[in-house]
């Protein structure tokens, strides 16, 4: 990891030596035996990753993140169909377009950056109206804001709404108990959190969201429709041939190592996963409290809302986006702002999945940050900001 720049953005992310040779070599076939069981290991496992019933759907397919919105909106959605969006930023923004795209009548509780519309909130809202799905963004990776999920699932299960959370930025790191907590869309994408690098969209879908899928009256483009996926999802889990449209098989072959990766060897899913999610916990702790020391403050107002998978720092004053090019010097890739209202005045440090497991790496980010920031004239003190790391 050390001789070529290290990548600490919000996705991709590095990546375990074992992904990175899974996903690389010749591509194997669809119909090839080892990728059917990799396929079918994998569905399976996304069940145990994402909490999520035995007679919930896993889906994966070729795609990004923007492509598991899509279907999600699609084979949800139709015209006449309205929702309520929760909107935290930029990528709360994507969702609401893509709706309407769709047809859907749209209804936004807003919250200003750096905030987030608390449970009691949002089950005002869907009283307030007659709504058929609520969407909301789990982490929005421009404001690095995390919104309690549990309660705006629970809420829109007590009015018989649909919920679907975007967790790009958050599935297998922030906990999610998609069973537990009704949620009916869980979707996210292969380069974050789940330690694969782009090209997988990925999403579990309850019985109730399938169902919703048979209403549609108009249906999804192809390439994202449930209904062309079903056969071959069901297929490989019980390890037999299909096709619908060519799969990413490097790719699948790197899922099935990455998830179990993620799973651990743990075949308690519920323990396993609480594993993952303190891994991500005690990080982001380990790094905020390198923040703390270096003088930054993060975009997140209250500490409930701040996320484990990224951190959303203010330049300090007399500093600005020139600082990404000083910390990139010192080998390490960090991203600049993202929300529009407060580009150019922040920066995003990821921290998610493998880099965790590298307390090296870590400490490699918080010295190249530091030392920019020393070279820009701030007056920061880079040994006490490691040091805080250690201090649990
Ligand atoms: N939603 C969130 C929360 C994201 O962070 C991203 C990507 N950064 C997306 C959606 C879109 O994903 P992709 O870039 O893989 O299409």
């Amino acid at each position: 990891m050390s001789d070529r720049p290290l990548l600490m953005i919000p996705g991709p992310i590095e990546v375990s030596d074992a992904v990175r040779d899974a996903a690389g070599g010749p591509p194997p076939g669809h119909l090839a035996p080892a990728l059917i069981e990799a396929f079918g290991a994998s569905l399976g496992m996304l069940r145990r990753v994402w909490r999520a019933s035995s007679d919930s759907q896993p889906f994966v397919l070729p795609g990004s993140g923007t492509s598991a919105m899509d279907s999600a909106v699609q084979n949800l959605c139709e015209r006449g169909h309205r929702a309520l969006l929760v909107n935290t930023g930029y990528f709360s923004d994507r969702m609401a377009e893509m709706l309407r795209r769709r047809g859907v009548t749209v209804t936004e509780v807003k919250a200003q950056p750096g905030e987030a519309p608390d449970a009691e909130l949002v089950r005002g809202a869907l009283a307030s109206d007659r709504f058929d799905l609520l969407f909301a963004t789990h982490v929005d990776t421009s404001t690095a804001v995390r919104v309690d999920a549990e309660g705006y699932a629970r809420a829109a299960r007590e009015h018989g709404v649909l919920s679907v959370f975007d967790g790009v930025c958050a599935t297998a790191a922030e906990r999610f108990e998609m069973e537990a907590w009704g949620a009916d869309v869980y979707l996210t994408a292969s380069q974050k959190a789940i330690g694969l690098p782009p090209g997988l969209a990925m999403l579990v879908a309850s019985p109730r969201a399938m169902k919703a899928r048979e209403a549609l009256t108009v249906a999804p483009t192809m390439s994202v429709d449930w209904h062309c996926w079903l056969p071959v999802m069901r297929a490989y889990e019980e390890r037999r041939p299909a096709y619908f449209a060519t799969p990413a098989t490097g790719l699948i072959r790197a899922l099935a190592v990455g998830l179990g990766e993620i799973l651990g060897g743990d075949d308690d899913p519920a323990r396993a996963m609480s594993a993952r999610f303190a891994l991500h916990e005690r990080g982001a702790a380990a790094f905020r409290r390198a923040w703390r020391e270096l003088g930054l403050t993060a975009v997140p107002q209250r500490p409930a809302l701040l996320s484990n998978t990224l951190s959303a720092l203010y330049y300090p004053a007399g500093v600005g986006p020139e600082l990404l090019g000083e910390i990139a010097a010192r080998g390490v890739v960090v991203a600049g702002g993202l929300h529009p209202e407060l580009a150019p005045r922040y920066f995003r440090v990821g921290h998610m999945g493998h880099v965790l497991t590298r307390p090296d790496a870590m400490r490699r980010g918080v010295r190249a940050i530091g030392e920019a920031l020393a070279a820009k004239g701030a007056a920061v003190d880079v040994d006490r900001a490691l040091a805080a790391m250690e201090e649990e």
